[in-house]
């Protein structure tokens, strides 16, 4: 009887202990294997952040305002060939030519027309305000660079 119970105690025992060394001392092998799939995450992560970081500072970074002196080019056409006015720029019917904003005239003299961004009223480009809405079209222009068509006067070295 009493033989009985300790062996009952010691089965119960060694089951507690089964127990516990499988808690404290856990299959180190099989954890070491995960570590990298734990540092994956973090590393992709990172890769992510900073790139995410260097795209943004790629669209918001300060950009001079450089604009290349541009000519004329055509108008738009809708889908039945018409020309379509372009809002805010100077431009003409007569030669199917937009503009640069700020220019006036074209080069054979004629006076261009404008559309008011606001109320879209067509109104000569020499008007800088629009007689509808009292909207001012502030021409905002940038640098422009231009390149010399050649040395200045008298300014060529003397060979
Ligand atoms: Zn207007």
């Amino acid at each position: 009887m009493t033989g009985d119970i300790w062996a009952t105690l010691q089965q119960a025992w060694t089951g507690i202990l089964d127990i516990v060394a499988k808690i404290v001392s856990p299959d180190w092998s099989a954890l070491v294997l995960l570590i990298p799939l734990a540092i994956a995450p973090l590393v992709f992560l990172y890769l992510v952040m900073s790139g995410g970081r260097w795209t943004l500072f790629g669209i918001t970074k300060p950009r001079p305002r450089v604009r290349w002196e541009d000519g004329p080019r055509a108008l738009e056409l809708d889908a039945g060939g018409a020309p379509v006015a372009p809002i805010g720029l100077p431009f003409s019917l007569r030669t199917g030519l937009v503009y640069p904003s700020g220019t006036a005239r074209s080069e054979d003299g004629e006076d261009l027309a404008v559309v008011c961004p606001m109320c879209r009223v067509e109104r000569r480009a020499q008007v800088p305000t629009c007689g509808s809405c009292g909207l001012v079209l502030k021409v905002r222009q940038g640098m422009t660079v231009a390149r010399p068509a050649g040395p200045p006067p008298g300014g060529a070295a003397i060979a």
